[in-house]
């Protein structure tokens, strides 16, 4: 189990302040909050905290570098040239990111590094190459007029990305706002704020220019929350829980009615039929509720088994997990690490009894992992029934619950029937059974025989209560720009 004897980071921590105006400054109030190590519960160091006047002074140097200067007159292919930089500066600097990413975030640093980091720099360099690809249209208008139309950079950008991947959710906010012109206030997660800080000091060497982009870490009630109200900021693109994706669509309408993209909680249906090759997907469903910790929007948290192979499926569940190693995120042979931190590691506990009480099967783990830093067992419910909490709530932790089914017809109204729609995934060797599932679904995105398969070009975002908008491809981009209709007499 992991001590502080066995972690062994290898990384110093050099960013703690806030990013305003390409220089690197104390909060206005002075204060400042500490991060914590999840592997051991012990502080990291103490970060500055930003609040609403760092906020406007945030806002301002936003404003200005959208409204004059280098930003504005550089052109489309400057800016591509600026993200490939900076995509170049990640590359060199891999290492040291995934080292900073698992000591502030507790996943195991051999995922940070083929997974995590990979999928960052491929973000950014992919919205580097549209940067001088969005392409207007020229409309044939009735009369003697030339019409046209340019896709404009929305303006300032207020960006509140979670804790679960801080290196990549800062990738999918900044690379498309970027690539279109836009400036950016972007505040991380108050539990991960130093791989954000670590990629500004990049973004300063990658050679951007004063006010682009702006970092405040800083508390959700207080930072995020003076972001989705400021009056000067054009849109605000929000990654984390439902509840708070609430709370920032009201802010933006009792404010300037800025633009809002949301992406947002899920519980999403995993679907085996018992045609499946059946150890990839006990292997798929197994990654697809575990993978980092059980910490993702888009787990495979509600897995839907045929009656047919319920039995078989559930008992190699079981023993696959039983081999998951949980220890020192340090460690190469480390498949999870702890929770983020004492609140995430309270809720998931309180959801496990909450299964017990409800009478599912608990056939392997439900207990906490050694007694210091946030580690948990990985833990699976059999027997599970539509109705119970943890069956209906997202869980965000690793807790499996296996649900059976007889029938497509079944399968589909129960995966169908949550307030949420982000991801589901349906395994089968029936093309037929597959695009039934991927038609009738209602997700943002369907796997068929893999799970968490992500690309910075493939859109991902929630129908229903899981979001609003897309991220990721020319969709994502789209959310970045304000189309403007330009008519000419001729
Ligand atoms: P989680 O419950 O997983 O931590 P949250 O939705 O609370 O998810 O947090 C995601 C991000 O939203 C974090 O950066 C957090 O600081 C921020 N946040 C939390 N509350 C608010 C709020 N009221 N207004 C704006 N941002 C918030």
């Amino acid at each position: 189990m992991a001590t502080a004897a066995t972690l062994k980071p290898g990384v110093e921590v050099r960013a703690k302040k806030l990013l305003i105006n390409n220089e690197w400054t104390d909060s206005v109030s002075g204060k400042t909050f500490p991060t914590i190590n999840p592997a051991t519960g012990e502080e990291i160091c103490r970060v500055a905290e930003a609040d609403a006047a760092d906020v406007d002074k945030a806002v301002r140097a936003a404003r200005a570098a959208f409204e004059k200067g280098a930003w504005r007159k550089m052109s489309a292919s400057q800016r591509g040239l600026l993200l490939y930089r900076l995509a170049d500066l990640l590359e060199k600097h891999a290492d040291e990111l995934a080292r900073l990413e698992a000591l502030d975030n507790g996943k195991p640093y051999f995922i940070a590094s083929v997974a995590d980091l990979p999928l960052t720099i491929a973000c950014y360099r992919y919205y580097a190459g549209w940067a001088d690809k969005t392409e207007g249209k020229t409309i044939p208008v009735n009369g003697n007029y030339f019409s046209y139309t340019k896709h404009e950079p929305v303006g300032v950008c207020a960006q509140i990305i979670p804790w679960n991947f801080p290196l990549l959710m800062q990738a999918w906010k900044l690379g498309p706002a970027l690539a279109a012109g836009c400036t950016v206030v972007l505040k991380p997660a108050e539990q991960t704020p130093l791989t954000a800080l670590r990629v500004g000091e990049l973004i300063l060497e990658a050679g951007f220019p004063p006010g682009v982009v702006n970092l405040l870490p800083g508390y959700g009630p207080t930072a995020g929350a003076a972001l989705a109200r400021h009056m000067d900021v054009d849109k605000v693109a929000f990654t984390g829980s439902t509840e708070v994706g609430h709370l920032i669509m009201k802010a933006s309408a009792e404010s300037n009615l800025k633009r809002v993209t949301l992406e947002l909680g899920g519980k999403s249906p995993n679907i085996v039929f018992a045609d499946a090759d059946m150890d990839e997907a006990i292997e798929g469903s197994h990654q697809a509720l575990f993978f980092n910790q059980g910490q993702c929007c888009c787990a495979g948290s509600r897995l839907f088994v045929e009656e047919k192979c319920y039995d078989e499926f559930v008992e190699k569940s079981v023993a696959r997990a039983k081999k998951r190693t949980v220890g020192d995120p340090f460690d190469k042979n480390t498949e999870q690490g702890p929770q983020v931190d004492s609140d995430q590691f309270d809720k998931i506990m309180g959801y496990i009894e909450a299964g017990k009480q409800d009478k599912a099967s608990l056939r392997t783990g439900g207990k906490r992992v050694g007694d210091k830093g946030y580690f948990i067992e990985p833990t699976i419910f059999a027997d599970v029934k539509d109705d119970m909490k943890i069956a209906r709530e997202e869980i965000f932790g690793p807790v499996m619950s296996i649900l059976k089914f007889k029938d497509m017809d079944e399968v589909v109204e129960r995966a169908n029937k949550t307030m949420y729609g982000l991801a589901a995934a349906v395994w089968t060797r029936d093309i037929t059974k597959a695009h039934a599932i991927a038609d009738s679904v209602r997700a943002g995105t369907v796997w068929v025989n893999c799970f968490d398969v992500f690309d910075a070009g493939a859109p991902f975002g929630g129908f229903k209560q899981s979001g609003l908008g897309r991220e990721l491809g020319e969709y994502g981009l789209a959310n970045y720009t304000e189309v403007k209709t330009v008519t000419v007499k001729l």
